[in-house]
């Protein structure tokens, strides 16, 4: 198989993107790794990684000017992914964030823009304003994050709210919550999960997380580390989609290597049995 070439993930309306991407959360925050994030974003797009999620949150908008110079003479190969704040995404301010947002990221149009978590605008609203903003090209498509079976229920009630892309959640081998209801429900529904914290930066079971002894030993059966096997875990189900944030080349390699991996039945049985998922309901793990 060609080294630059990832498994892809098919969005509601057509659009192709990889199931692998990348997260850049506390990126352009410390001016001496500047070069090396750059760098590490364009390779991940160079090894097919090309979807880059940022928000204007991460940095006060450090991390979309850092994503805004990574994209600069590529955009085109880049599907780019902002978010705004729940508190920006009604009337006037949605569009004032985005166009903002825009000229941090140096483009005219964002592939697609994400409601950051559920705030006090009513959803209306902003399913409203996120259709003005498809209809005037500044966004190709519009998702949400951070969004639980209820909440997502709700969204797919309003008028337009069926045009939602994708809900971004936390979802990683040692938090398993949303196997229990939302991830079928949006798996029957083929609105994709797109999963942050995939290497448990954060979530219910982070700490040691990497030292437990079936996941190492798989790891070590596949020459591989432990965070690529859960990374190439956390893509394995139907319609899931994830985004490691890294900041090194070194990273961003054996991330993308770890799109390549291809778990048996063996191992994801024994990975259940070390990880096993909640028997019932729990709410939504976010950070
Ligand atoms: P991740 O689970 O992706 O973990 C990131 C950490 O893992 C960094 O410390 C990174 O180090 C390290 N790392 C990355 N690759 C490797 C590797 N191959 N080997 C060893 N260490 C590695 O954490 P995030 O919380 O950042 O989640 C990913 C992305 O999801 C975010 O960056 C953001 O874009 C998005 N997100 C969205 C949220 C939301 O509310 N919608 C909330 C949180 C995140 P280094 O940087 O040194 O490479």
């Amino acid at each position: 198989m060609n080294s630059n070439v990832q498994s892809r993930i098919t969005l509601p309306d057509g659009a192709s993107v990889p199931r692998i991407g990348q997260g850049t959360w506390n990126m352009g925050e410390e001016p001496s790794r500047r070069a090396e994030e750059i760098a590490s974003l364009r390779l991940g797009v160079e090894l097919g990684m090309n979807l880059i999620d940022t928000a204007e949150m991460y940095g006060d908008g450090r991390s979309e000017e850092l994503v805004g110079e990574a994209v600069k003479g590529i955009r085109d190969d880049v599907f780019l992914v902002s978010k705004v704040y729940p508190h920006n995404a009604g009337m006037e301010r949605l569009a004032r964030s985005c166009e903002a947002s825009l000229k941090r990221l140096g483009t005219d149009h964002l592939d697609l823009y994400l409601l950051h978590w559920r705030g006090s605008i009513p959803l209306e609203e902003t399913v409203e304003e996120m259709e003005k903003l498809v209809a005037a090209g500044k966004i190709s498509r519009w998702g949400v994050s951070n969004l639980d079976t209820d909440e997502m229920k709700s969204l797919l009630r309003i008028p337009g709210g069926n045009h939602c892309a994708v809900n971004q959640v936390l979802y990683h081998l040692g938090s398993r919550g949303i196997e229990h209801d939302l991830l079928p429900w949006q798996q029957s529904r083929k609105i994709p999960v797109m999963a942050y914290s995939p290497l448990a930066q954060a979530g219910t079971l982070r700490k040691g997380l990497t030292e437990n002894a079936e996941l190492k030993e798989i790891a070590s059966n596949h020459g591989v580390t432990p965070l690529q096997i859960m990374l190439a875990w956390s893509i394995h189900k139907d319609q899931v989609i994830a985004i490691p944030k890294a900041g090194t080349r070194e990273h961003v390699t054996a991330n993308a290597e770890a799109g390549r991996i291809k778990l048996s039945a063996d191992d994801l049985w024994r990975l259940d049995e070390a990880f096993p998922q909640p028997g019932w309901r729990v709410p939504l793990d976010m950070i």
